[in-house]
């Protein structure tokens, strides 16, 4: 109804369009999911079924929208990257990132049967936080992949010690939280190696490093002038990492975000 004696309302709404010309990150993350991993029996610490549900639903979110460029996934969180140029909704965060939320949402929920025959969803049903960040340079952006990636890390090291000690070594878990307590990285990868002949880098690659799913703009290697697809292909390697992401139109070169090696933290 233009133009009716109600539309005022309208100028209650506030502008919400994004920097020009940075990079756009929508991180979204599930809700309560240390709940949801007990309810539905998630293998601890690391469901592989949960995670390749996760990189299904991040692979549609960008079939979906094109400005996408890179995601990088781990745990019950993705972050998705919209190029420097995307003007999709104008910019408006709230409606990038409540399409991506509410896109990876849908194919999260379609998907979970696929992953989880014996184990239907039934109320409360997934759901997905979500933000937009703005990161201007190609420095900031691969400092923050590699600050997720490092997170991924640190938890995955944790978890790993954790439940080694648990279902291997027997301990209550208030036992191993304890024990583990003030402990740093070396301390744990001496106990995963000396306690249990866990050697943690041969760890599988999608649990240490989480996952990268990228638009390949050169699907051609002949061409002399690089060309965007123009049906975008989806690469969903394993291992997961890639580097520099943002650097060159396009970089293939696999290798971890980290610019230097994680700090050890006591976490
Ligand atoms: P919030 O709503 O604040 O995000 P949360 O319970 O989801 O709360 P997170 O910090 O997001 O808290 O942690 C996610 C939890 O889900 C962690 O405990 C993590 O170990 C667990 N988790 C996520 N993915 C998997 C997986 N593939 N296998 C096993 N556990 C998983
Ligand atoms: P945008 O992505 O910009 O929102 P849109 O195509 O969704 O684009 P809207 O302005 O949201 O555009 O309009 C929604 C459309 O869906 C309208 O054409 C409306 O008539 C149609 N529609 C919504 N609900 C129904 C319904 N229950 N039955 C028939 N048509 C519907
Ligand atoms: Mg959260
Ligand atoms: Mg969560
Ligand atoms: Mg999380
Ligand atoms: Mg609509």
């Amino acid at each position: 109804m233009a133009n009716s004696k109600y539309e005022y309302v309208r100028n209650f709404e506030q502008p919400d369009n994004l920097l020009p010309n940075t990079f756009v990150v929508v991180r979204i993350d599930g809700r309560g999911f240390t709940k949801l991993t007990t309810k539905y029996n998630f293998v601890k610490p690391n469901d592989r079924r949960a995670l390749d549900l996760m990189n299904g639903a991040a692979e549609a979110v960008m079939k979906d929208l094109p400005d996408l460029v890179l995601a990088y996934g781990q745990s019950d969180e993705f972050s998705f990257v919209f190029h420097k140029d995307c003007m999709l909704f104008e910019r408006r965060a709230s409606k990038l990132v409540t399409t991506i939320v509410s896109t990876f949402t849908a194919n999260y929920v379609l998907g979970w049967a696929k992953y989880f025959p014996d184990h239907p969803l039934t109320a409360p049903l997934p759901s997905f936080d979500g933000r937009a960040v703005c990161y201007p340079s190609n420095t900031n952006l691969r400092d923050y992949l590699s600050w997720r990636q490092a997170d991924c890390h640190i938890n995955n090291l944790y978890n790993t010690t954790f439940w080694a000690l648990v279902q291997q070594g027997g301990l209550e878990n208030r036992v191993a939280e304890k024990e583990l307590s003030g402990t740093v990285s070396g301390d744990k990868n001496e106990i995963l190696f000396k306690r249990f002949g866990i050697n943690y880098n041969n760890e599988p690659d999608i649990f240490k490093k989480g996952s990268v799913l990228y638009r390949d703009f050169f699907p051609t290697s002949t061409q002399s002038s690089p060309t965007p697809a123009k049906s975008p292909i989806i690469h969903h390697p394993t291992p997961q990492s890639i580097a520099r992401p943002m650097s060159q139109p396009l970089e293939l070169t696999h290798h971890d975000l980290f610019r230097s090696s994680p700090a050890s933290g006591t976490s």
